[in-house]
Order: structure tokens, then C-alpha cells, then sequence
């Protein structure tokens, strides 16, 4: 930081005391940032550390900055203060004595700088301050380039052993609105003259008489090398001189003196003007003056507190003020003035007043100001650190909630588990997809990407990704072509409808002698109950598709079958993308249950809508309104049933092929019902194998008398409603079910005698009467039930 600070020109400083001897170092306060000039001072005040330590007689009391400084070498500081053990040889910087001889005290023990050079030395050599000006008692490094003859007029000096001193001079700032001449763009520059001379002559007629001098000062100006210089400096002690790398530069480590007024120019390669010494201007310590001194002291201890980066300088300086007389306003004003970052012109003022009280306030004032610029800098810092403290821990808990989520499973809505999820379904699909689905996925996945999970754009791409990376995209599920097989499932499930059965292996002949099954559709008309329903599972499981069935008995809405839009709330895609997701093949067999009673809605036409799906033209491109990419639906299987063909649309009913189930005959039902209805209502009452029968005669009963419509649903229903009767039976008499097993015939009798049974049982349900059979029953006309017709 130290290092920092020196290198802008900051705070870096020493502390000079005043010791009266030219030769004398004074404070190297900052050596300990600038080892090379640390051994170098060491070296060459060696000797008068010696001289100064002995005849103070206070070696190593000191030890408040014993790093930097040699032993004993704070104390000569702060005694310089006072004035106490200098060696005085005269005119030092006026140091406060009050009253008017203060001025005169040139020669007194307080000399803060010795007079010999200052009476030598009224030429001096110009070096150019960049940043700030000097202030007596401060050490500051200064660069010096293109000055080869200035570097070895110094070098030469240093060579005979004597100190070098120069004019330490601030550059102008252009900028400086208290310099009349810098506001002029053309002062300094030599070819500025004639336009200088253009405007004062325009200004003349304006101010008469005066104009000429101005015109002639700023001729000479212009001419002068050192107009480009402030005229107040600072008398400088060259410490050390560090040779660069080439002969035109160097590193000058300057100790100020004193104030110095350049009068005229001499030479301008070197620069060497004449100067005059300057003195503060006799000042008297009154109550005024002590306040503001002890104020200073104590807004530097704020500024310490507020920024650390002062604490090395500023901590010497307390230190010293402890025992500076505070009477030595100068000096402490001068340092503190130089530990402040005002801007170089506000401090060249501050050089430039020789009026101590003056001074003292004005870098009052400065400090304050650098007091407010930490508070500032502190509150800034402060909001910043808040600022990236609150992220940090913003960060830190989401990442922790992550995890927590990851660990407990529920990590399904994290954006990045989505999107691995979406993309690990559609990596398995994506080779068998159509190049629209694979461009639209990748489009959605990078939007989701983009998406804020909060957003609603965010759940409407998501269930999109979910339904589009869902569907079997070109998968099949393998079928079998084997007649013999396929005959011999659809012979298990269903007694005659050999019209279905034989379009059904015709479908699977053609298969084989393809390789491939095209979607067809069927259409099976007939009354109620006649297995049109049934036998649709019965053929999937034969050809191996899944089965799906979707009724549109009533069906109104176009969106059921096509979708909604995405841009709905809640839209969902039509029965046969669900369809397509739920079986999850390409190949499914779909039945459309009651297309004769397909309604009509308002808003559009449902029937045309099954068009579009059905027809084998158009089907291979399927749009869903919500999912929007066509789907291939021309390997599907469809199936219809309808009661009737009278109310199927034309168009639709064009593209069927209609096979008629006409209903059975009595002897058709007497043999369903015994091999397929008859051992299922058994089953699903739980009544034992062969526990029970009907005997031929109630069968036909039943059959003749009381389930005449075409269709086997109502004789279903009955032949359940008599097995549950036996079921009742048996359960209230369960010895039954043991003594009579093995002879069916005894135990129907016995269960379904009428003296043996519940008389109140038996009047109730006529039933009961007509179903045990084995000669002992009624007839079924006798037991005719009240509510059959
Ligand atoms: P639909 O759809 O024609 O109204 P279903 O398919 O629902 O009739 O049939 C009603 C019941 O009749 C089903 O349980 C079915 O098993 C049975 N069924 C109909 N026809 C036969 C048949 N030929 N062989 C065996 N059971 C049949």
C-alpha cells in the first residue's frame, strides 16, 4: 500500500526535523519503502547520525519508528521541533515565533533548514514536479527524464562530495483558473507569440495603456522555458540520485527546504533560474491558531481510523505531534498538507501562502474534505461488500437447495434434471424421427433452456417437450403373421363372427406376403351385444398391437380428436397423440367405439375431423393442433363399431370397410352361451368348476324366453344373475360345497331346490327356481319374472 501511495505522489512523505546542519538527512521516515534509498541515506548520513545522536545524548529512547528510522533518530526528529540540540546556523522557514523579530530569527536554534545553502545558493537548477509540489520537511522521489545535462550537473556535484540543490518546481496546471496566464491555451508554447499578440491587440483598444506591458510580459513569457512553471517552489535537498537506464534519466529522491520564488531565468538546458527564499510571514500562537492545530491533529486521527492506508504516515506524525510545539504551525501544517489527495493546484496555493494561521485552516478544510472522501469511499465499500456478500450467500443456499433437492428425490423441477431428462428420452427416439420433430425438439430444448422456470412460457414449453419427446416416433411393435396362431386366439375369445374373423387373417396373410401390415379400417355394424367391442381387443392381441379404444358416442368437440392450440390454457393434444403416447407404438390397433352417434358441434364439425384421421390418404401426415408437427398414422389399425350405417357421414363411411354383424340365432346363443358365457358368469361368481349348471331345457327358456334381442349382453347378464343366485347358495349352506363336490348334477339339485332353499328366497326371485336344474325345476313360464316382458 505504502508503495502504492508513493508511486501516486499520495501520502508518501517524510518527516524533516530541523537540525540546522546542511548536511544533515533529517527524518528518512520512508526508507523502509525505498530500500535502495534507505542504504544509500544510511551510508551518507552515517556519519552525522554519529554527531547528531551523541550531542543529543538521547540514543535509542525512541523507538516509535525504529523500523525505518536509524535508533535514535525520531527523537532528533520531534527535538528539531522544538529546536532543541540543532545545530543552528540560521534562516530556517520561520518558525513561528510570535511577534515581528520571528522573521528575523534567521540564526536562532529553531532554524528548520540551514541557512548556509540558503545563502549560497540563489541559482539553482529547475526540476519539474508532475503531480504536486514539494513541501518543505516532505521527502518525495520525482523522475526526471529527458535532462541528461541537469543529471550530470547533479552527478557532478555529488562526485565533489558536496549536497546538491535544486529548485523543485510544480508544472502548471492548464486547468488552474486562479492562473491567469495557464487559462490561455498559447502560454508556454513559443509558437503561441504571434496569436498572443493578435488577441492582446485586439484587446487594447479595450484597455488602453496597460495592454502593452501585458502584450510584452507575455512575449517574454512565451520566450521564457520557465513560464510553464508555478513561480512559488521549493528549495530541495537532492537526497539521492538513481541513474536509469539511460543517460537522460533518472530517480531523484528530494528532501524541501524551504519555499523559494523563482525572480528570472538563467540557462534553459539545464533550466537554472535565480530564486529568492521565502519565510512564513511572522505569526503570533493565539487561541484561534492552537485550535486549528490541535483540530488538524485530530482529524488526522479520524482519517487514520477511517482508512488504514494512512496509518503508517500518519501514525509517525501523531506520534511527533505529541511533543511538537505546537507552536511550530509550519511544519505540521506543511505535512499534513502533503498526506492529502487535493488536487495539485489547491496545493500549490497551499505552498504559495506564507501566512501560517491562513494555511493552517486551508489545510483544515483539505483534511475535512479527505475525512468525508473515506466515509465515502468506506460507504461505497460497504454497499459493494454487501452487495456481493448477499449473492454469495444467495448462490450458496441455491446450491445447497440443489443438492438437499437431489438427495431427497425432488429434483424433477430443476431446469437443468428437465432438460437432461427430455434429452435422454429423445436421445432413445430421435434416429426413428421425422425431421420436423427433430427440428421443433431442438428448438423447444433451447428455449427451455432460455426460460425462466418461473415464467408461464416455461410450463407451456416444458408439457410440450414432455408430449413431443413421449411419442413413439417411428417405433413398432413387432407383429406376428401366423394364421394358424391368430385363428386359434380369436376361436378362444369368440363363437362364430367368422365374417370379422376371416377379414381379420386376410389382414394377416397380406402382412406376411408384404412384410408389412398398412392401417385399414373396419367398420363392424350390428345391434348391441353382438361382440362388436370384444372381438377388437380379441384381433389386437392376435396381430400383437396394443389396443386402444376411445368412444365418440356424443362427441362434439373437434378439439377431442385434433387438440387445442399450445397457446391455450390447459390445451391438450387430441385421443389419438394420447393414444400414441399411452400405447407408445406407431401400430396400435385404435377402436372408435359408437361412430354412428358422433355428435355435431357448434364450432366445427367432429365427423370431419375423424376424416382427416382415418383416411389413408391423409393420415400419414396427421396435425395435431397442439402438438403442430405431423404425426404418421398410416400404419394404425382402426376399428369402428356402429348400431347403424344410416347416420355415419357419407365421406366417413366411404372410406370403411363395413362388415355386418347381423346377431344370432337361438342356437348361436345356446352355444355361446355354454362355452364362453356360461363358464365366465361361473367364474366371475366364484362358483366352483362344475358346481353348477343350466340344464338345456332352462337354457333354452332363457334363451327363447326371456333374452330374444340379437346380441348376447342381456343373456350375459342373466346367466351372471343365476351364478350369483348359486353363489348365495353355496355360501349359506358351505357344507354343500365339500359333500357334493365332484357330482355337480346333486349339488345344483340340492342347492337350487326350492324346499330346500329360503321359501322367501325362492318366491322372490323366480329365478331361483328356473336355473337349478336336473328335472326338478319349474318350468321357466311358471317363475316368469314381473319385470321381463
Ligand atoms: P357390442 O360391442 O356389439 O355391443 P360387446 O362386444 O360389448 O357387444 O359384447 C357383449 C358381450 O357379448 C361381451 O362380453 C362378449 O364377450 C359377448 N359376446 C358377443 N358375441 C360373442 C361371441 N360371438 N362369442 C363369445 N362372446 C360374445
Amino acid at each position: 500500500a505504502l508503495r502504492q501511495l508513493s508511486a501516486r505522489g499520495g501520502p508518501s512523505w517524510g518527516a524533516s526535523g530541523g537540525f540546522g546542519h546542511a548536511q544533515a538527512p533529517a527524518a528518512v521516515l520512508s526508507t523502509g519503502r525505498l530500500p535502495g534509498w534507505r542504504a544509500a541515506a544510511a551510508a551518507q548520513g552515517q556519519a552525522q547520525q554519529r554527531r547528531w545522536l551523541s550531542s543529543s545524548g538521547k540514543d535509542g529512547e525512541d523507538g516509535r519508528d525504529g523500523k525505518s528510522a536509524p535508533p535514535g533518530l525520531m527523537t532528533k526528529i520531534f527535538e528539531g521541533f522544538r529546536g532543541k540540540g540543532a545545530e543552528a546556523e540560521g534562516g530556517g522557514s520561520g518558525r513561528g515565533k510570535s511577534g515581528p523579530e520571528a522573521a528575523d530569527s534567521a540564526g536562532s536554534e529553531n532554524a528548520l533548514v540551514p541557512s548556509g545553502p540558503e545563502t549560497k545558493h540563489h541559482k539553482v537548477f529547475v526540476v519539474e514536479l508532475q503531480r504536486k509540489p514539494l513541501f518543505p520537511g516532505i521527502y518525495t522521489p520525482v523522475m526526471v527524464n529527458k535532462s541528461e545535462r541537469l543529471i550530470k550537473e547533479i552527478m557532478e556535484v555529488k562526485k565533489q562530495g558536496a549536497q546538491a540543490y535544486v529548485g523543485a518546481f510544480l508544472v502548471k496546471d492548464p486547468k488552474d483558473p486562479k492562473d491567469p496566464k495557464a487559462n490561455d491555451p498559447r502560454s508556454g508554447k513559443p509558437d503561441a507569440v504571434p496569436a498572443a499578440t493578435g488577441g492582446a491587440a485586439s484587446a487594447a483598444s479595450a484597455h488602453g495603456g496597460e495592454v502593452d506591458v501585458d502584450i510584452g510580459k507575455q512575449l517574454l513569457d512565451a520566450a521564457d522555458p520557465a513560464s510553464k512553471l508555478y513561480e512559488t517552489g521549493t528549495f530541495a535537498q537532492v537526497h539521492t540520485i538513481l541513474t536509469g537506464d539511460t543517460p537522460d534519466s533518472a530517480q531523484l529522491l528530494l528532501l524541501g527546504h524551504r519555499r523559494i520564488k523563482r525572480t528570472s531565468t538563467l540557462s534553459s538546458d539545464p533550466l537554472r533560474v535565480r530564486i529568492q527564499h521565502l519565510r512564513d510571514e511572522p505569526y503570533s500562537s493565539t487561541d484561534i491558531l492552537k485550535a486549528t492545530s490541535m483540530e488538524i491533529v485530530n482529524t488526522m486521527r479520524d482519517l487514520l481510523q477511517l482508512n488504514p492506508l494512512y496509518g503508517e504516515q500518519f501514525r509517525t506524525l501523531l506520534s511527533l505531534t505529541g511533543s511538537i510545539d505546537l507552536q511550530d504551525m509550519s511544519r505540521l501544517v506543511d505535512a499534513a498538507a502533503s498526506l492529502t489527495s487535493a488536487d495539485e493546484t489547491r496545493l500549490q496555493r497551499i505552498l504559495e501562502t506564507l501566512d501560517v494561521p491562513e494555511r493552517a485552516s486551508e489545510v483544515l478544510m483539505l483534511l475535512k474534505k479527505e475525512v468525508e472522501l473515506c466515509k465515502l469511499q468506506q460507504d461505497i465499500r460497504e454497499q459493494v461488500e454487501g452487495k456481493i456478500m448477499k449473492e454469495q450467500r444467495r448462490m450458496l443456499l441455491m446450491e445447497q437447495l440443489k443438492s438437499i433437492k437431489k438427495e431427497l428425490g425432488l429434483e424433477r423441477d430443476d431446469k437443468s434434471a428437465l432438460l437432461s431428462k427430455f434429452q435422454e428420452r429423445w436421445d432413445a427416439k430421435k434416429d426413428s424421427a421425422p425431421p420436423d420433430a427433430l427440428r421443433v425438439v431442438d428448438e423447444e430444448m433451447a428455449k427451455l433452456g432460455g426460460l425462466e422456470p418461473a415464467s408461464p412460457e416455461f410450463n407451456i414449453t416444458r408439457t410440450y417437450l414432455d408430449w413431443l419427446t413421449a411419442l413413439p416416433w417411428g417405433r413398432y411393435s413387432d407383429e406376428i403373421f401366423d394364421i394358424v396362431h391368430a385363428k386359434e386366439v380369436l376361436d378362444a375369445d369368440h363363437f362364430g363372427l367368422e365374417d370379422v374373423k376371416d377379414r381379420i387373417l386376410e389382414f394377416i396373410a397380406v402382412g406376411r406376403l408384404r412384410g408389412s401390415a398398412q392401417g385399414k379400417i373396419l367398420c363392424l355394424v350390428g345391434p348391441p351385444g353382438v361382440g362388436k367391442t370384444s372381438i377388437g381387443r380379441s384381433i389386437a392381441a392376435t396381430l400383437h398391437r396394443k389396443y386402444f379404444r376411445f368412444s365418440v358416442g356424443g362427441l362434439y368437440d373437434v378439439a377431442e380428436i385434433k387438440g387445442h392450440r399450445r397457446t391455450y390454457v390447459g390445451a391438450m393434444p387430441g385421443k389419438l397423440v394420447q393414444c400414441l403416447k399411452q400405447t407408445g407404438t406407431s401400430n396400435p390397433l385404435v377402436l372408435i367405439d359408437e361412430v354412428d352417434k358422433l355428435g355435431r358441434g357448434h364450432s366445427g364439425d367432429p365427423a370431419s375431423a375423424l376424416l382427416e384421421l382415418l383416411d389413408p390418404e391423409q393420415n400419414s401426415g396427421f396435425l395435431d393442433h397442439y402438438l403442430d408437427v405431423p404425426i404418421d398414422l398410416s400404419k394404425v389399425l382402426f376399428m369402428c363399431t356402429a348400431n347403424t350405417l344410416d347416420t355415419i357421414p357419407g365421406p366417413l363411411l366411404d372410406r370403411m370397410e363395413v362388415i355386418r354383424l347381423s346377431g344370432y340365432t337361438s342356437d348361436e346363443k345356446r352355444a355361446i352361451a355354454r362355452r364362453y358365457l356360461e363358464p365366465a358368469a361361473s367364474e366371475d361368481a366364484g362358483v366352483p368348476r362344475g358346481a353348477a349348471q343350466l340344464t338345456d331345457d332352462a337354457m333354452t327358456a332363457l334363451i327363447d324366453e326371456y333374452c330374444r334381442e340379437a346380441g348376447v349382453r342381456n343373456l350375459k347378464k342373466h346367466l351372471e344373475k343365476v351364478y350369483r343366485k348359486v353363489a348365495l347358495q353355496l355360501v349359506k349352506r358351505p357344507e354343500e360345497l365339500h359333500i357334493h363336490e365332484g357330482r355337480p348334477s346333486d349339488a345344483v339339485k340340492d342347492a337350487g331346490s326350492p324346499a330346500a332353499g329360503d321359501a322367501n328366497d325362492s318366491s322372490r326371485d323366480a329365478f331361483a327356481n328356473t336355473t337349478p336344474a336336473a328335472g326338478t325345476t319349474t318350468t321357466p313360464a311358471a317363475g316368469k319374472p314381473a319385470e321381463e316382458p
